[in-house]
């Protein structure tokens, strides 16, 4: 899976280039962004390398948008392993200087308390008049050490802070990578993630858990009735409801376009199905509007849901596979209804 084998320390060498960067020129440090830019350090991949040089080289401005555009053109279908890659690596990074700048800040702590201590012994030796003298140079040297040693810690916590809000901005690449951004939903690669470690329960402790695949009704009809915009709406309002419906352990994903997923783990079939079926309600019964002052209705919007519960020898695909045949059984049962596979 871990296609680059960087070193850390190239990694961090990538980091410590790439982010201040960015933060330069304004470019928002989301997983597509950073992975242009990391891949443009590692020089792993020739295209995007020379396409970059090229424009730094015409003296294009390498703009969000620009930097969105090299991810269009040249990474796209690679994404899912560099970003996971950037995150893992990054991570093990952060995590190694962390333990490095403490150990330090430790270090230096107690060198200066030895000096002190020394300085301390030194003044109260007063026997002789040069013996003072002496005692009094030595005594500012180490006064001198100890302000440098006070920088030096100084600079330490700094990088400790940098480090910090560099930590910050991999935690939320880590989150824009899974979430989906018009529902701020749970995305797809999230829902394979948590499917996977339920798989993994239901294997090792038999832990049941049911899978509903939900299909807004219709959409593509809605989409060329009041437009795309209107449409996106109708997509978070579908989400939230959802959202709303659902809680504790439950997982709510988008899956893609207007498909979305609600995992239930410790759930058997029957409770899922009733949950399933209130939630398909709660969307029919309500009436949607648009606009402030004059109300339009958009009428009304319904979902088709199908269920699947997890099976000795499944595995995350043939699970999907069942929710996806009982959802097309609910569109072909008329829509607006529930259907489930014992
Ligand atoms: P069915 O009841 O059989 O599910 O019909 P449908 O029209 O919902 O199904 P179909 O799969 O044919 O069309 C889904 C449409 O969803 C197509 C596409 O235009 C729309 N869609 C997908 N993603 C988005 C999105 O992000 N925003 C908007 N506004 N529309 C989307
Ligand atoms: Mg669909
Ligand atoms: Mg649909």
């Amino acid at each position: 899976m871990i296609q680059h084998s960087q070193s850390l320390e190239k990694s961090a060498e990538i980091l410590r280039i790439a982010v201040p960067r960015m933060t330069a020129l304004s470019i928002p440090i989301t997983p597509e962004n950073y992975a242009v830019l990391y891949e443009y350090y590692t020089e792993s991949n020739l295209n995007l390398t020379r396409a970059i040089d090229g424009l730094i080289a015409n003296n294009v401005f390498f703009s969000a948008s620009v930097n969105t555009g090299l991810y269009n053109r040249f990474i796209e279908e690679r994404t899912p392993e560099v970003i996971e890659n950037v995150q893992i690596e990054t991570q093990i990074l952060i995590k190694s200087l962390f333990n490095k700048v403490e150990e330090i800040s430790q270090g230096t702590g107690a060198f200066g308390e030895n000096l002190s201590q020394f300085g301390e012994q030194l003044q109260q030796s007063k026997s002789a008049e040069e013996l003072n003298r002496i005692v009094l140079n030595i005594a500012s040297e180490v006064e001198q050490v100890l302000v440098d040693n006070n920088r030096m810690k100084q600079d330490l916590v700094t990088l400790g802070n940098e480090l910090s809000s560099l930590k910050a901005d991999m935690d939320n690449l880590s989150k824009v990578a899974m979430t989906d951004e018009l529902t701020s939903l749970n995305n797809r690669r999230a829902y394979e993630s948590f499917a996977y470690n339920q798989l993994k329960l239901f294997e090792d402790n038999q832990v049941e858990c049911c899978l509903m695949l939900i299909d807004i009704d219709h959409f593509k009809k809605f989409n060329d009735t009041y437009g795309h915009l209107i449409g996106d709406k109708v997509l978070s309002y579908v989400a939230l409801a959802l959202k709303n419906a659902v809680k504790g352990d439950d997982f709510v994903a988008r899956y893609g376009g207007e498909e979305f997923i609600i995992m239930l783990p410790n759930t058997q079939l029957d409770d899922a199905v009733s949950i399933a079926e209130k939630i398909r309600q709660r969307i029919a019964e309500k009436q949607l509007t648009i606009g402030k002052e004059v109300k339009q209705s958009l009428g009304l919007i319904t979902v088709s849901i199908g269920i699947a519960a997890f099976r000795t020898g499944d595995d995350i695909d043939t699970l999907l596979a069942r929710a996806d045949e009982q959802m097309y059984l609910a569109k072909s049962s008329g829509r607006n209804c529930v259907k489930f596979l014992k």
